[in-house]
């Protein structure tokens, strides 16, 4: 491997694989003295490319996100680029090459990229040079106010962002966040010069939980700051954690929400996570050696 010399602090020889029974698979990497880096490698017929490697950017995560693991437990440290570079050698080379003629690299692990927003330009730079079959690179953030670090000419039609939005309430925000997050206001302005400068139809991330954020006052409030606006929503039902008071919403609701968001002419995809039978999916990876 390119980074044996480099990757003094993971243990290569002891990673571990686990299957879920929708094809996700969750690598396992031993890191530092008490933690692991988690990737996941997705396979999603519904799009294309259909393969994803989701990588983690930090080793535990420093937001207090209250709907994640992460937000409830301890933040290590950072990943260094050959870290996150690391995670896409591994996984792209457990998997024949005619599974990846084509594959996105998305940057929804473990952590908050734009925390770490050096070695994830770096990585990125890299992936693009090393793989001239990786298609696009996903970050996905809660909305930090160094989105602006992001637009990269050399990126152009590259990086596709979503924005964690999870409610159009800026006091319902900095309650699921745990932390008061820039305004919704200013994200979207970010998001919208980024649209048009980087080339990319940007998707907003909304996790329903139940008789928080499923109402059709949300639904219409949604509407009305996303109008006019060239995005897409992504409406997904909360994985339910441990230590957590939240509650994932009915069917039902979502499939209501849904609607309203839809029959307002908002492109909107419901959204399904992989790898839920073994913690890999939204909000459930973590760095702890819990396994
Ligand atoms: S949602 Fe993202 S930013 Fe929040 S705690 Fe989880 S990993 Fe960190």
């Amino acid at each position: 491997m390119r980074w044996d010399i480099l990757l003094n602090t993971i243990d290569k020889l002891d990673f571990k694989i686990i299957s879920s029974i929708d094809g996700a698979k969750k690598i396992i990497i031993p890191a530092d003295i008490s933690t692991n880096i988690e990737i996941c490698v997705l396979h999603l017929p519904y799009r294309f490319p259909s393969n994803v490697i989701c990588v983690s950017s930090q080793l535990g995560c420093p937001y207090k996100c209250i709907f994640c693991r992460n937000g409830h437990r301890k933040f290590y440290r950072n990943l260094t680029t050959q870290e996150i570079i690391y995670q896409v050698d591994l996984a792209y080379n457990m998997f024949s090459k005619t599974e990846f003629n084509s594959f996105d690299v998305t940057y929804m692990g473990v952590g908050e990229p734009l925390n770490n927003l050096d070695s994830v330009l770096n990585s990125i730079e890299i992936l693009f040079k090393e793989y001239p079959n990786l298609n696009k690179v996903n970050i996905s953030t809660i909305g930090l106010r160094n989105i602006r670090s992001l637009f990269i000419n050399s990126f152009k039609g590259l990086i596709h962002l979503q924005f964690s939005m999870h409610s159009p309430f800026n006091r319902e925000r900095d309650f699921l966040f745990n932390s008061k997050l820039p305004d919704i206001d200013f994200i979207l302005s970010e998001l919208d010069s980024f649209a048009n400068q980087m080339e990319d139809i940007p998707c907003i991330n909304y996790l329903l939980f139940s008789n928080f954020n499923d109402t059709t006052i949300h639904a219409n409030e949604l509407i009305k700051i996303l109008r006019g606006r060239k995005y897409y929503v992504k409406i997904s039902n909360y994985n339910k954690i441990e230590n957590s008071d939240l509650f994932p919403s009915h069917n039902s609701k979502k499939d209501k929400f849904i609607s309203i968001l839809k029959n307002d002419g908002l492109f909107v995809k419901s959204f399904i996570s992989y790898g839920r039978d073994i913690e890999a999916g939204c909000g459930q990876m973590v760095s702890d050696k819990i396994i």
